[in-house]
């Protein structure tokens, strides 16, 4: 459809263009006649036919050069000026000033017109970059800001000698915690960039994915039993072909969360069915909800929800976003249905080999 309209649209430029050649030359013509016809009737020269027509195609021909010189010294400041904007544009966001925009006016249109709008939509592109870049900054400084201010604060208080030694353990175990919040950050921050930078081929292979949501569920027993949670499995046999480290990060992070985020006694259920030529994963909890606005936003990097009401969950807020790369990177699809105070359902969806 595209290329059709630019065949149409090549089309009439060429034809524009052409007349204007016609235009302009039989112009030229014309007043090269009219000139030699008035300056011999004026001075009463004689001269064979064919010099007569010579002298007619010299002097048109020369017009013509005329008027195209002058049209090219009208337009070549206009046309200099937008390229030298557009090399400043370039320069300038070579450096890292991407706060560019050619031609604000909307004065080009045609090729240099879509020229001159690719240079700015790809300002644009890099600003948002840029700002992401800068946010991730901002955010990896933050998290790992206060594990340790609360480090050093405990470490201090550690070096008086009135400290009791229930209390000394206290701060030793806050200290520990604190560590390996530290780790499990930097551990993160490292899975989610290398996970970004994946391009190369998913290392896959088949195996069956219901034993392998049942070893993530073996492996969290302490916390659902800790919190005397009814785990629930309907896991229908099925197998995969995938990447089996990386889907058992998945589970792990979906499991946990659902454990985290589910008061006492609550219940968790996996379920695992396979329909037409899909893998649907559901994990359903009956925890604390989330509320619309934060469904919106759980799975960017970083974010953690209304902290009010998970204040007694630790955690960074990439574990999400950590999910939601590895299931695009098996062409898959992740949502959440939830519903505050009530529970909530994050359902993956994995396209069959
Ligand atoms: P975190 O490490 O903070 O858990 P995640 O990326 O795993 O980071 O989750 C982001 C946010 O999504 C959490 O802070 C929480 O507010 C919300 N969330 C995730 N899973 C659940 C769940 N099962 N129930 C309620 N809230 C959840």
């Amino acid at each position: 459809m595209n290329s059709q309209y630019n065949k149409w649209q090549i089309a009439v430029r060429i034809s524009g263009a052409t007349a204007m050649v016609f235009a302009f030359s039989g112009g030229a013509f014309s007043l090269a006649y009219w000139l030699t016809h008035w300056f011999y009737s004026h001075h009463e020269v004689r001269m064979p036919e064919y010099l007569l027509q010579l002298v007619n195609w010299g002097l048109g021909v020369f017009i013509m050069i005329l008027i195209f010189a002058v049209v090219n010294v009208l337009v070549r400041p206009k046309q200099r000026a937008v390229w030298k904007e557009m090399m400043d544009a370039l320069k300038r966001m070579a450096k890292g000033d991407f706060n560019v925009i050619v031609d604000q006016d909307k004065k080009y249109h045609g090729q240099m017109g879509d020229f001159i709008q690719s240079i700015n939509d790809m300002a644009h592109e890099l600003k948002q970059v840029e700002l992401l870049r800068q946010e991730f900054i901002s955010n990896v400084s933050h998290e790992i800001q206060s594990p340790l201010t609360s480090i050093r604060g405990f470490a201090s208080t550690l070096q008086r000698e009135d400290l009791s030694p229930e209390e000394q353990k206290h701060y030793l175990s806050i200290i520990e915690q604190e560590t390996t919040r530290l780790s499990s950050i930097s551990d993160n921050l490292l899975k989610l960039t290398t996970l970004e930078a994946e391009q190369q081929q998913l290392d896959k292979k088949r195996y069956r994915l219901d034993t392998q949501l049942e070893n993530v569920v073996l492996a969290c027993e302490p916390q659902w039993l800790g919190k005397e949670l009814e785990l629930e499995l309907a896991l229908q046999e099925t197998e995969i072909v995938a990447n089996e480290e990386m889907l058992s990060q998945v589970w792990v992070n979906l499991v946990h969360n659902a454990i985290k985020f589910t008061p006492a006694l609550g219940s968790v259920k996996i379920g695992l069915h396979s329909r037409e030529n899909q893998i649907e994963v559901y994990i359903t909890d009956t925890g604390i909800g989330i509320t619309p606005e934060d469904q919106l936003r759980i799975f960017e990097r970083f974010y953690k929800g209304d902290k009010q009401r998970t204040r007694t969950a630790d955690g960074s807020g990439l574990g999400l976003s950590i999910v939601k790369k590895i299931v695009e990177l098996h062409h898959g699809d992740i949502r959440v249905s939830s519903r505050l105070h009530e529970g909530s359902t994050f359902k993956v969806t994995l396209p069959f080999e």
